[in-house]
């Protein structure tokens, strides 16, 4: 299996919003004629993994191991699953059905990988997934309040014990160089958490 790293948020710019087997029936034809018919095998078809209508329908149209192809940059699309919500959001913008399948989407995919989510223009000179598409609310609300503060509260303990570890070990250590970076990296740690501490409770 290849080592997926990012999820990349596509919009299809397509000027109507299809139903959800209209538009993956035409992505699939266009990037067939797209692409060159001596290309690897697993190119021959739809170049995104999911497809996501208007009405919050999804369809998984490529298996994750298969690379996808529509970064224009080749380690972006070796590390990369693509989900490609139908429709134009320079001009329209995405329903809230399609926010909560991409929302789905992504906690299923975050649950299997460590990786992170992008849109199309971090990765490409591109507009898209367009201007209309908040990026912002989608990381937002991507996890519950709830499920941020048990996952803070979960690294705020992992701090603390870390600090106690090194605590306990400076006894070994030597050499003012190697103890004054151990001190600096306790204070990160007791600031860190003071932080978070103010911050989430
Ligand atoms: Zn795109």
């Amino acid at each position: 299996m290849r080592a997926i790293k990012q999820i990349i948020i596509h919009h299809s710019a397509s000027p109507q919003s299809m139903p959800l087997d209209n538009a993956v029936a035409l992505f699939d034809r266009v990037h067939k004629q797209r692409l060159h018919p001596t290309s690897n095998w697993y190119w021959l078809h739809i170049a995104y993994h999911y497809v996501v209508s208007a009405n919050g329908d999804y369809k998984k149209t490529r298996p994750i191991k298969e690379i996808g192809y529509h970064a224009g940059v080749r380690k972006v699309n070796i590390e990369s699953v693509w989900i490609c919500l139908v429709w134009n959001f320079e001009i329209e913008t995405p329903t809230t059905a399609q926010y909560n399948t991409v929302k789905k989407l992504i906690r299923e995919l975050q649950s299997l990988w460590d990786i992170e989510v992008l849109w199309h223009k971090n990765v490409k000179a591109t507009a898209c997934p367009g201007k209309n598409f908040d990026f912002r609310k989608l990381e937002e609300e991507l996890y519950t309040q709830e499920e941020k503060k048990v996952a803070i509260q979960d690294i705020i303990k992992s701090n603390s014990e870390l600090w106690d570890k090194v605590e306990k070990t400076k006894k070994y250590i030597t050499g003012k160089d190697t103890m004054d970076l151990i001190d600096n990296v306790q204070h990160s740690l007791s600031e860190l958490n003071k932080y978070l501490r103010t911050r989430w409770f």
